[in-house]
């Protein structure tokens, strides 16, 4: 870039000012101004981050494009020689790797002409760097004609998110969007299932199965389940990691169960699948897709399949269905097999805020303790991994989950910030509706 004395400063690359809805207003004469405290300061910190790391997206977009014009007008044509010669550049000027440089460059590129609303929701730290980056990593794989309809729709949820929480979200609303068309692509994925033994050193190899992602799960939760079995014995010194592949060999090569424990044989993984049970009857597409849990949507017709014929797929229907226990009240203190299954099912991670743990790894919490005369239902557990559960109990967090809200939890800091996390999904209201027709499953 030129020189212009002023270390390469344009009053026009700058973004808009940032404007916060909620500052409150400074000249009514109740208003005392806030003291910052230690962790605000941080979070000032961080807000810069977002402010400065959107400048620099926009100074490495004007400074590619000004290269880019400048080579052509030097004659030359090709493209991606001149694009090599800005991403050295670049690496250069900046003390980073070539291909640290072309990410920023392609990220810039990204945010500035293909997502401009997300740009300005870093340029107002509205999101962090982390969101803008999961957000251009996972537009970049739609078709371009979703778009329009997908960019506004991934830049509120970056606002309203943790990133981890974020990225997961935002893919599973990338698979709903291109849903319509799932039947189709499942169709010619699955033709392209096969076995591949990959060689590694030391007499090693690794055998890859590519196959439909529902029995992938099916596989590793079956082998995972056995293997928690056998560990529990006090002669075993395997790991779990190492049990898993010896249950998995043992079958695959001799067929069957035998070697193992009477307890540790006849396990079958239970796979929860979630089916719109209007679409199951009528076949119809709807806006909301099958979907099989940590997996995301499946083909109509493989849900059918799944909730027709085998007991071991649990079945939550988006529809009223009778006979799950919600609450258990001050009966147990344990909740029984289903609510378990439901409470995990419903937040699908730990219910901390930003926490990635999956449910399935979690302990189900009482928000309100069970000393404190909490109860054992739907609307007083949540998930939460190992580590949120102990500091939930043994530190100055304060949890408190929502009346009415179908699950949230609101935590408040030490520091007195309150954070709200919502589970991943509602729970149907179960109600008993007596048609006089047979169910349909
Ligand atoms: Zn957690």
């Amino acid at each position: 870039m030129a020189d212009d004395g002023h270390g390469g400063f344009q009053e026009d690359n700058l973004l808009e000012p940032v404007v916060r809805p909620d500052w409150p207003d400074c000249s009514s004469s109740e208003f005392e101004p806030p003291i910052p405290d230690a962790l605000d300061l941080v979070v000032e910190t961080a807000s810069l981050l977002s402010i400065v790391t959107a400048q620099q997206f926009v100074r490495i977009d004007a400074m590619r494009r000004e290269a880019l014009a400048e080579a052509a007008r030097n004659g030359l044509t090709l493209t991606d020689v001149a694009e090599r010669a800005v991403r050295l550049e670049l690496a250069a000027a900046l003390a980073v790797t070539e291909s640290a440089a072309g990410a920023m460059i392609a990220r810039a590129d990204a945010l500035v002409n293909r997502y401009p609303a997300a740009l300005d929701s870093l340029a107002g730290a509205r999101i962090t760097p982390g969101h803008a980056a999961a957000l251009v990593d996972a537009l970049d794989t739609v078709e371009s004609e979703l778009l329009d309809d997908l960019v506004p729709r991934a830049v509120t949820l970056a606002e309203s998110q943790a990133v981890g929480t974020f990225r997961r979200h935002l893919r599973a609303l990338v698979e709903a969007v291109r849903s319509a068309d799932i039947a189709d692509r499942f169709e010619q994925a699955v033709a392209q299932r096969c076995v591949r033994v990959l060689p590694l050193a030391d007499g090693m190899a690794e055998l890859l199965l590519r196959m439909p992602a529902v029995e992938a799960r099916a596989i590793m939760a079956r082998a995972t389940a056995t293997a928690r079995v056998l560990a529990k014995s006090e002669a075993e010194s395997r790991t779990l990691e190492q049990l898993r592949l010896d249950v998995l060999s043992d079958l695959l090569i001799d067929g069957d169960t035998a070697l193992l424990p009477p307890e540790a044989r006849g396990i079958r993984p239970t796979v929860a699948v979630t089916v719109p049970a209007l679409s199951l009857l009528t076949g119809e597409h709807h806006e909301s897709p099958a979907s099989v849990e940590g997996i995301g949507p499946i083909p109509l017709d493989r849900a059918r399949e799944l909730c027709g014929g085998a007991r071991d797929w649990m079945r939550v229907l988006t529809h009223p269905e009778t006979g799950v226990v919600l609450s258990v009240g001050r009966e147990l203190y344990s909740p029984p097999a289903s609510l378990r299954r439901l409470v995990k099912w419903r937040a699908e991670t730990c219910m901390a805020p930003g926490c990635s743990i999956p449910a399935s790894r979690c302990e189900i919490d009482h928000t309100v303790a069970w000393e404190h005369g909490g109860v054992t239902s739907l609307d007083n557990l949540a998930p939460l991994c190992k580590g949120h559960h102990s500091l939930k109990h043994h530190s100055r967090w304060c949890v408190e989950q929502i009346e009415g809200s179908g699950g949230a939890l609101v935590w408040t800091s030490p520091a007195g910030r309150r954070y709200r996390v919502d589970p991943e999904r509602r729970v149907p209201a179960f109600r008993v509706v007596d048609d006089g027709s047979p169910p349909p499953f």
